[in-house]
């Protein structure tokens, strides 16, 4: 095979064979061929798509790049959620206490938050003495004897993917639908869980900006999980706003905890829900709504709540601060953003807040920077409330002050209010099973 005839054969939008997709993976990996030509590869996939088949092919060759972690000794109720990134998105936090108090065994593996988007192991190393870094056998031993365990990913997972990223991150080619399925599959595959639930995020702040892509991106997702013999579901949910209140680590986990206490917002709750009644029908059968009902007994009766605690013990972490929150570290300095003029609040630049948090710094705008955990926004208004001009609208948190002032016109920038309500949107849009 010559690599040269393969992007030729993609570039006039043929479909590339088994050996072609699987060969040129395997040789990447390798470092046998170089970054230049697969970037012409990945942009003549970015312009020219791949059909399903293909795509299939090419997550089962990233998968073999690398490890794969054997669930099988925990049964058949392993399950899974991944979302696609979003601003605020603090939903692993939530989904698997309650996922494990359905009955789940949600044994997961979870990423670092880069660029505007955050992640869940940034989240959880903000209590004090977590431990995400852990071996296989803690791991197993965790998800059996708690029924939920949240570690970070290991380091021979899905190498394949690691290295296309990077590469795609720097050729404009991240967007690509085909290129962001393989990518998020090959991961959700390669950690073993039978089922598995898919949160894909739509709107400003999201990687998919229009319904109609995110419908595209979640349907492949299935079709791919499917064809690797997994129970999949995914769901369209809106990001034209971010999710909950809270942007930033800290502020996220207390923001978790108080949706599994029953008082978080309406949209974090209703998805928080939603994901977790998901992976129960998924992995237990009967229908969604009797999950939906459990789950929100679950939170109800606080053994959710309890869940939490119990995951937080057994991973190191400092309970203290999850039965009291007050008791979280501040930030050194905080500032106040406010509304321009007065109106409806209509519309959000969400990636705005959540390159806000990161100017904060709460996010890390390269791999290597470090981290504030407790810098980030609490936000004040969502979608349809009334301000007036003048009026408090989120308050910003920094352990640098400097970094403050930009972040707070950057937020009181990011809204646009109207004079009419706007009409209520409900967080889940689309679900594809
Ligand atoms: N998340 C991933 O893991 N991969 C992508 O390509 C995009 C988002």
């Amino acid at each position: 095979m010559r690599f040269y005839d393969v992007i030729e054969k993609k570039k006039q939008g043929l479909e590339l064979s088994f050996e072609e997709i699987t060969e040129s993976v395997r040789l990447y990996t390798e470092g046998k061929i170089p970054d230049y030509q697969m970037s012409a590869l990945l942009m003549a996939i970015y312009f020219k798509g791949m059909s399903d088949k293909e795509a299939s092919i090419l997550t089962e060759a990233m998968i073999k790049s690398g490890d794969t972690v054997d669930l099988s000794e925990l049964g058949e109720l392993t399950a899974d959620k991944h979302s696609t990134g979003g601003v605020g998105d603090k939903l692993t936090l939530i989904v698997a206490p309650i996922a494990a108090v359905l009955g789940c065994t949600v044994a997961k593996m979870s990423g670092r938050g880069l660029g505007h988007t955050g992640g869940t192991i940034d989240k959880l190393e903000a209590i004090p003495g977590f431990r995400c870094n852990m071996s296989k056998a803690e791991f197993l031993a965790q998800a059996k004897s708690v029924g939920a365990v949240i570690a970070g990913q290991t380091e021979n997972l899905v190498p394949a993917d690691k290295k296309l990223y990077a590469l795609r991150d720097v050729t404009a080619t991240v967007n690509s639908i085909p290129l962001i399925a393989s990518s998020v599959m090959s991961k959700k595959l390669a950690s073993g869980a039978r089922n598995i639930t898919l949160d894909v995020k739509c709107g400003e702040g999201a990687f998919m900006k229009d319904e109609k892509s995110a419908l595209e991106l979640a349907r492949l997702m299935v079709e791919i999980g499917k064809a690797h013999g997994k129970r999949v579901r995914a769901f369209v949910t809106d990001m034209s706003f971010p999710l909950g209140y809270a942007v930033g680590n800290s502020l996220e986990v207390i923001e978790a905890i108080d949706v599994l206490l029953g008082r978080g917002s309406d949209d974090l709750t209703e998805l928080s829900l939603e994901l977790s009644a998901s992976m129960a029908h998924s992995a237990l059968g009967k229908d969604m709504s009797y999950w939906r009902e459990a789950a929100k007994e679950a939170i109800r009766s606080g053994a959710a709540y309890e869940k939490f605690i119990e995951i937080v013990r057994a991973q190191g972490g400092d309970v203290s601060v999850i039965k009291d929150t007050s008791l979280f570290k501040k930030a050194a300095f905080s500032k106040k953003a406010y509304a321009r003029r007065s109106g409806f609040v209509f519309s959000c630049d969400t990636e705005k807040i959540g390159t806000a948090a990161m100017t904060c710094g709460a996010g890390r705008a390269n791999k290597e920077d470090d981290i504030d955990a407790l810098a980030g926004i609490v936000l004040k208004i969502k979608r349809g409330d009334f301000v007036s001009e003048g009026e408090e609208i989120a308050e910003l948190f920094s352990s640098d002050r400097a970094r403050l002032d930009a972040a707070a016109a950057m937020v009181e920038e990011a809204f646009a209010f109207s004079d009419i309500r706007p009409k209520n949107k409900s967080v889940i849009i689309h679900e594809i099973c």
